[in-house]
């Protein structure tokens, strides 16, 4: 019986994922066919074609990071370990992010002026980020600001990713369950639930660990641990390292 009501729930589980995800899908391709079919009403010239392509894109990209949310939860992607800087990833994903957020947030970023490396995913380090930014994004349904600091804690021998809104904040019964798979309070279609116990299984199997701190009505910190790599990346395979020169 035990069994019975696991797998049921299990089926449950993976029903209001599947109903979530085409939900999300149908949405976003609704957004992309209505503006397609604007586009092609639009007479020679006309200025708005631009927002109409604004449109295209944003609903593009949000179905790129839905796509990646989902496999990165049933890790489907391999996992390539390599030395990386905090930095660069933050600063290489700030278009993305910015276009994900929309313009009523404003994302602020304060980075530590020494690379702060770790060895990890790229894929992995991108999809906490991304996943720790929409959850801010949508605590500030009326704007905010988004921090995104970088920092090594080199006395412990941490490398540190901070994720702060200016949002909604959230109860100490929310927040007790926040990295469960499937948990969301939002609404249907909005929210697969997916989004922080990915973050955490990430971290996890890092070896690093997340800090919330979040207040009602003030906002929520997201506090990123990752073993930090004290050196540099070896040089791109292919690139000539020149020679020391012979002493006599
Ligand atoms: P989803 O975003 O699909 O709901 P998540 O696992 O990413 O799934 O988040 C689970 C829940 O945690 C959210 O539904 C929300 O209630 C809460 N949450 C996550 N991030 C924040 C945040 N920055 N501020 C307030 N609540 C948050």
């Amino acid at each position: 019986l035990e069994d019975e009501l696991r797998h049921s729930q299990k089926m449950e589980a993976v029903g209001r994922l599947a109903g979530g995800v085409a939900h999300d899908f149908n949405n976003l391709l609704t957004i992309v066919t209505g503006s397609v079919h604007l586009i092609r009403s639009l007479p020679p010239g006309d200025t708005s074609l631009g927002s109409y392509v604004d449109e295209i894109q944003g609903a593009v990209d949000r179905a790129t990071a839905l796509t990646r949310q989902l496999l990165a939860f049933s890790r489907k992607q391999p996992s390539r370990p390599e030395i990386l800087d905090l930095n660069e990833i933050v600063t290489g994903l700030a278009s993305l992010l910015r276009r994900l957020l929309g313009n009523r947030v404003t994302i602020h970023t304060d980075l530590a002026t020494e690379p702060v490396r770790v060895r990890a995913d790229r894929g992995h380090l991108e999809q906490i980020l991304m996943n720790l930014a929409v959850n801010a994004r949508d605590a500030m349904p009326n704007g905010g600001t988004v921090t995104i600091a970088t920092a090594p804690d080199i006395a412990n021998q941490f490398a540190r990713l901070t994720v702060s809104d200016t949002g909604t904040g959230m109860s100490d019964e929310v927040k007790a369950k926040i990295f469960e798979p499937f948990f969301t309070t939002k609404e249907i279609g909005k929210g697969t639930g997916l989004g922080l116990a990915t973050v955490h299984g990430i971290v996890q199997q890092a070896g690093g660990g997340i800090e919330v701190t979040s207040t009602l009505g003030t906002g929520t910190t997201f506090a990123i641990r990752l073993p930090w790599c004290s050196t540099p990346p070896p040089p791109p395979s292919g690139t000539l390292t020149p020679l020391a020169p012979l002493s006599a």
